[in-house]
C-alpha cells in the first residue's frame, strides 16, 4: 500500500491542488491531503471551511482523505502511515522553495521521500495567494477553484455575484477596451 501525503494551507484549496491530487492518484494508493494548520500567516478561511472544501471536492475519491495537522510535516506523514510525500512545481521559485524544504525534510526523517508533480499549463498562475486577491476584490473565480467552491464565495460577495459582468467576454477582442 503506497500512501502519500499532500500537505498545504488551501487557503483555499484551488484547481491547481486538485490536479496535482488527481494525477498523484495514478502513482499512489492512497492520498492524504493534510490541512496544515501552524502557519504563521493570517488565513482568509478557517480550518473547518477549508477542510469542507477538501472533502467536498474528493466526496467521491474514496482513495483521498482529509486530515488537518499542526507540527512539522514528516512526523505527521509518519502518524498517518504515509511513506512519501507529494508536491506540486509550478515555477522556478517554486522549486527553489521546495528545494529547500526536500532538503530539512530529508535531514529530519530520510525515510520519506518526497515526489513532485509539474503543474500543467491550464493551472500553473493559480496560486491560492493570487485567488484571495480576487476574492478580496469579488472577481470571477471560472476557471481558479471547483465550483462548489465558487458558490459558496459568490454568496459572501455584495449582490451575490463578481462585480464585473465581463466574464465570459462576449468578444475576446474587447479586452482592454
Ligand atoms: P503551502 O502553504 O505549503 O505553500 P499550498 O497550499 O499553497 O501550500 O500548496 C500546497 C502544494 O500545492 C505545494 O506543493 C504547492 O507548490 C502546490 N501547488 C499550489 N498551487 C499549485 C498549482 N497551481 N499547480 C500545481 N501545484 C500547486
Amino acid at each position: 500500500m503506497k500512501r502519500a501525503l499532500f500537505p498545504g494551507s488551501f487557503d483555499p484549496i484551488t484547481n491547481g491542488h486538485i490536479e496535482i491530487i488527481r494525477r498523484g492518484l495514478a502513482l499512489f494508493d492512497e492520498i492524504i491531503v493534510g490541512l496544515g494548520l501552524n502557519t504563521t500567516k493570517q488565513p482568509m478561511f478557517s480550518p473547518d471551511q477549508r477542510l469542507r472544501w477538501i472533502t467536498e471536492a474528493f466526496r467521491e475519491e474514496p482513495r483521498v482523505q482529509v486530515r488537518p495537522y499542526t507540527g512539522l510535516t514528516v512526523q505527521f506523514a509518519r502518524e498517518v502511515g504515509a511513506q512519501f510525500i507529494l508536491r506540486g512545481l509550478r515555477s522556478a521559485p517554486d522549486y527553489e522553495y521546495e528545494r529547500n524544504i526536500d532538503l530539512l525534510n530529508k535531514y529530519l526523517d530520510p525515510g520519506i521521500e518526497t515526489f513532485y508533480l509539474f503543474s500543467s499549463p491550464e493551472t500553473s498562475f493559480v496560486s491560492s495567494t493570487l485567488v484571495r486577491e480576487v476574492i478580496r476584490f469579488h472577481g470571477h473565480l471560472e476557471g481558479l477553484l471547483p465550483p462548489h467552491i465558487i458558490q459558496d464565495i459568490y454568496a459572501l460577495y455584495p449582490g451575490g455575484r463578481p462585480v464585473s459582468t465581463a466574464f465570459p467576454p462576449a468578444d475576446p477582442g474587447s479586452y482592454g477596451s
